[in-house]
C-alpha cells in the first residue's frame, strides 16, 4: 500500500543516528540456546551497519532497528574492528549468532570480503553460526560461496517472514516481499542443506488480538514443512515506527501473554517435530507483550522455559485473574471497530 510505505518513510525523515561511532558494535552478549538438542551458551553479536536497505527506502511498519543503524556506509575496516571488539569477549561458545539491524547477506551492509573474514574466523571454533537476511539476498551463487567456508558445520539463516498472508505482510507491515519470495529462498537453503529459522510476528498492527492469534496459527500450518525453526516475535513498540504512532494514539495494544501461550501450544501441536520458540523483547512492559503486573514475570519465565525445553505441559500451572479481561477483549474487540484495542492498557 503506497500510503503506508510513504508513512514509514515520513517517520524516518528527521531521524539522526544517536550513535555515530562506526567502530563500536551495537551490542554483544551470551545467552542460552539449543545446539544438537542440548541447552548451551550462545554468543550473540550485533554489528552496527549503514542499516537495512529496505528501511532506508521506507521500511516495515513495526521495525525500529534503524534506530541502531548509522545511515552512512561503514568501511570494511570499521566493521572488522567492531567484530574484533566483540570477539575480545568471546568465550569459545560453540554457537554464535551474528546479526546486523538488517541483512547479513546484503552486500551494501556487509561486503562479501568482510562476510568471508567474519565467517571464516567464527567457524574456526563454532559448530553453528546463525545470521539473518531478507529473502532477496539469498541467491544460489551467494550460498555456494558461503558453503566453501561452512563445510560440514551448521549454518542457520533467519528470515523475517512475519506472516504467510501476503495481504497482511504487504498492506499492514509494508514488508516488501511475497510468500513466494520466502519459499524460493527456502528452497535454495534446502538445496544447500542450510537450516532455516522463520520469524513470525505476533500482533501485527491493524489486526485484532483474535485475528493475530489466527494468523500466527495459519502461518505455522503453511510453513511447518518448509522451515526448521519457528521463532515468534510479539511486536514491541519501537521509536519512529507506524506501530508507535498507533500506540501513541491509543489504537494499538501489544499482544497479551495469554495469546502468546495459546499460539505456542497450538503451534507445537501442529508442528511438533520442529523447534518452536519465542523471544519477547520488552515483555512485561506496556511497550511489549504483557498481561498484568501480578503474572507477567511468571508467564515470561514459562515462555522462555518452553522455548528451550519444548514441553507444552509447563503452561498448565499458569493462571491469573486477568485472564477474564483477555477473554473479554477477544469477545468484544470485533464489535469495537478498533476502539477496544487499548481497553486494558
Ligand atoms: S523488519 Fe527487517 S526488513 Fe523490515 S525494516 Fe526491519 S530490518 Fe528491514
Ligand atoms: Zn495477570
Amino acid at each position: 500500500m503506497k500510503e503506508l510505505s510513504e508513512f514509514c518513510k515520513e517517520l524516518k525523515k528527521d531521524f539522526t543516528p544517536r550513535i555515530k561511532d562506526t567502530k563500536k558494535p551495537v551490542s554483544f552478549w551470551s545467552e542460552k540456546d539449543i545446539l544438537n538438542k542440548k541447552i548451551v551458551d550462545a554468543f550473540v553479536i550485533i554489528l552496527r551497519t549503514r542499516g537495512c536497505s529496505w528501511a532506508l527506502k521506507s521500511g516495515c511498519s513495526m521495525c525500529g532497528y534503524f534506530n541502531d543503524s548509522i545511515f552512512i556506509d561503514v568501511s570494511d575496516n570499521d566493521l572488522i574492528t567492531q567484530f574484533e571488539k566483540a570477539m575480545d569477549k568471546y568465550n569459545n561458545q560453540r554457537f554464535v549468532k551474528i546479526f546486523t539491524s538488517g541483512s547479513f547477506l546484503d552486500d551494501k551492509e556487509i561486503t562479501p570480503n568482510v562476510r568471508k573474514k567474519i565467517l571464516t574466523k567464527l567457524f574456526e571454533t563454532a559448530e553453528k553460526v546463525s545470521i539473518e537476511s531478507r529473502p532477496e539476498y539469498i541467491t544460489d551463487n551467494k550460498i555456494k560461496e558461503l558453503k566453501k567456508i561452512i563445510g560440514t558445520k551448521t549454518f542457520e539463516i533467519g528470515i523475517g517472514l512475519e506472516t504467510a498472508d501476503d495481504n497482511i505482510r504487504q498492506n499492514f507491515l509494508n514488508k516488501g516481499f511475497k510468500f513466494n519470495d520466502y519459499k524460493k529462498a527456502a528452497s535454495i537453503l534446502k538445496k544447500h542443506k542450510i537450516s532455516l529459522k522463520t520469524y513470525v510476528l505476533i500482533k501485527p498492527p491493524f489486526l485484532t488480538e483474535k485475528e493475530s492469534i489466527d494468523d500466527a496459527i495459519k502461518t505455522v500450518k503453511k510453513i511447518k514443512n518448509i522451515t526448521n525453526v519457528i521463532s515468534f516475535n510479539p511486536v514491541n513498540i519501537q521509536k519512529n515506527t507506524v506501530v508507535s504512532y498507533l500506540w501513541n494514539h491509543k489504537k494499538y495494544r501489544p499482544a497479551w501473554l495469554f495469546s502468546v501461550v495459546e499460539i505456542l501450544k497450538e503451534s507445537k501441536k501442529i508442528a511438533g517435530n520442529i523447534h518452536i520458540k519465542c523471544d519477547i523483547s520488552g515483555g512485561g512492559n506496556i511497550r511489549g507483550a504483557h498481561n498484568c503486573k501480578t503474572c507477567d514475570k511468571e508467564y515470561l519465565k514459562t515462555i522462555a522455559d518452553f522455548s528451550l525445553n519444548q514441553d507444552i505441559n509447563v503452561f498448565k500451572k499458569l493462571k491469573c485473574n486477568c485472564k477474564e479481561m483477555w477473554l473479554d477483549q477477544l469477545d468484544l474487540e470485533d464489535t469495537g471497530f478498533g476502539s477496544l484495542i487499548n481497553m486494558y492498557g
